[in-house]
């Protein structure tokens, strides 16, 4: 809620519809979530390409005039937070270009580990940039591109960026879907009346009474146009390395991710870590919204009654003004206050999905003792986060990661709990479908599957080697095997 990771970004895109266009900013609505900092959508009328983006929320964002300016059958759309790039209207997206190709937009979920070289090479040549996002050079390899059809142009460009991408792009007559050969972030396929629909979440399907049809595949590449879905695999295949952090926290638990409904994964986690870290207790409270469904699953396999003890303000906005440093103590009671009926007197499970720098953590962890628990014991459904993201998520530096730089004895006395436990990685892999083969958990292992340059290794203070097949591992004193334990208790 207020110490976590942060999430990437949403992209929606609609081929059939008349109304594209105002469905594209309600399946926006949905994906708020996944990105707060800027909003934009494109869309055709078969001739030409519009598009309207700007800075807030989606609703700040667009109007019906707004709307109306972008009439036709075909609209794609996309809410961000900036993992690549400044945040500023420039960046926002879609990004629309016209070329020999034709006027193309795109819109981006993840982040590209080679853009920085790619965009070097092409300034090189003689490109103009006009953001600094690692998109753009998608655009630019797209317009210099040598084949002759749009389709075979956007092949050509994205096979040319490495690391994090669900595409979502449009020309005048084609909406295509496009992700990375790793998978790492979710594009779901949709389906509403004769239209069809591209989606990071399925819940955005949901939102517009669309039927969910199945997942984009990693490496696939999904071309939807009046002649209906056509679907390409031009890359070679490659060991998937799906964001398991979706399911832990970026994702709404309504929401089918990689196939999986987020909120079963989530409760089963909880349930997987009242198995491996049990501890006599009164009642199992949630904290607020994150640790909701991990709780639920922590409570069923304990048996221990779950009661909501904190009760979040869910209209503080971004225009909270932060007091003054001297009470800057009540900037959690805003939004987060603890129920004394339910806590008062009782030995209290808090149950979260994740620590990152443990600011919060410890804020709340008081709280509730000042409510009169006799004890508070802190389980996260996750594994230690000892490692940043390369891979469309911000992450703070490693030496900001709690959990990377202090053993789990020091952080259950830093959040001042009688104990602190995390759910194993073998519990967390083995709470999604398909298990560790299939997913990315770098942010807690520190064994990247796909290399990212030095310079960024550098800034976060990793030192890092080279896998034979490429890849990246991180060799430091902290990987969650070498130094953290799941659990600690005071
Ligand atoms: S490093 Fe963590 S947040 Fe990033 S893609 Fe991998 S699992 Fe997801």
């Amino acid at each position: 809620m207020f110490d976590k990771f942060r999430d990437e970004c949403g992209v929606f895109g609609i081929c059939g519809h008349p109304e594209a266009s105002n469905l594209t900013y309600l399946g926006l609505y949905a994906l708020q979530h996944r990105g707060q900092e800027s909003a934009g959508i494109a869309a055709s009328d078969g001739v030409l390409v519009r598009h309207s983006k700007a800075m807030g929320y989606v609703n700040e964002a667009f109007n019906a005039e707004t709307l109306a300016r972008l009439p036709g059958r075909l609209a794609i759309g996309h809410v961000r937070y900036s993992t690549a790039g400044e945040s500023k209207v420039a960046n926002a997206q879609p990004i629309l270009i016209d070329s020999i190709h034709g006027q193309f937009a795109i819109c981006h979920n993840g982040n590209l580990v080679n853009a920085g070289d790619v965009r070097d090479e092409l300034i090189r040549q003689g490109a103009i940039f006009q953001t600094n996002t690692d998109t753009e050079v998608v655009v630019h390899l797209f317009a210099r591109s040598k084949h002759e059809s749009a389709e075979q142009a956007i092949v050509d460009a994205i096979s040319q960026v490495r690391g994090a991408f669900s595409f979502v792009m449009l020309t005048k007559d084609k909406v295509i879907g496009a992700r990375d050969p790793h998978g790492f972030r979710p594009l779901a396929i949709g389906r509403l009346g004769e239209a069809w629909v591209m989606c990071s979440e399925t819940c955005a399907l949901d939102l517009i009474g669309a039927t969910y049809v199945r997942d984009v595949e990693p490496g696939e590449v999904v071309v939807a146009s009046a002649a209906g879905l056509k679907s390409l695999k031009p890359f070679a295949p490659a060991p998937q390395s799906q964001c398991v952090f979706e399911h832990v926290y970026f994702a709404r638990p309504d929401s089918y991710v990689f196939g999986e409904s987020v909120n079963e994964v989530r409760t089963n986690l909880g349930r997987r870590l009242a198995q491996e870290m049990p501890v006599p207790a009164d009642v199992v409270v949630p904290i607020p919204d994150s640790g909701v469904c991990a709780a639920v699953g922590y409570a069923e396999a304990s048996g221990i009654p779950m009661r909501m003890g904190l009760i979040r303000n869910h209209y503080v906005g971004r225009t909270f003004i932060q007091p003054q440093q001297s009470i800057r103590h009540f900037g959690v009671r805003v939004k987060l206050n603890p129920v004394k009926s339910i806590i008062e007197g009782k030995r209290v499970v808090l149950v979260d999905d994740s620590i990152v720098r443990g600011t919060t953590s410890r804020k709340i962890v008081r709280m509730v003792r000042s409510a009169g628990a006799t004890e508070v014991h802190m389980r996260i459904s996750c594994p230690p986060t000892v490692s940043p993201c390369f891979y469309g998520v911000d992450t703070p530096r490693r030496s900001e990661l709690i959990a990377a730089t202090h053993t789990l004895e020091e952080i259950r006395k830093y959040l001042g709990a009688d104990s602190l436990s995390y759910l194993s990685l073998d519990g967390l892999t083995g709470a999604v479908s398909g298990g560790p083969s299939k997913y990315c958990t770098s942010c807690y292992t520190g064994v990247y599957p796909v290399a990212f340059p030095r310079d960024e290794a550098a800034y976060l203070q990793l030192a890092l080697k080279l896998n034979t097949d490429g890849s990246t591992q991180e060799r430091s004193e902290s990987t969650v095997s070498a130094r953290v334990p799941n659990s600690v208790a005071g």
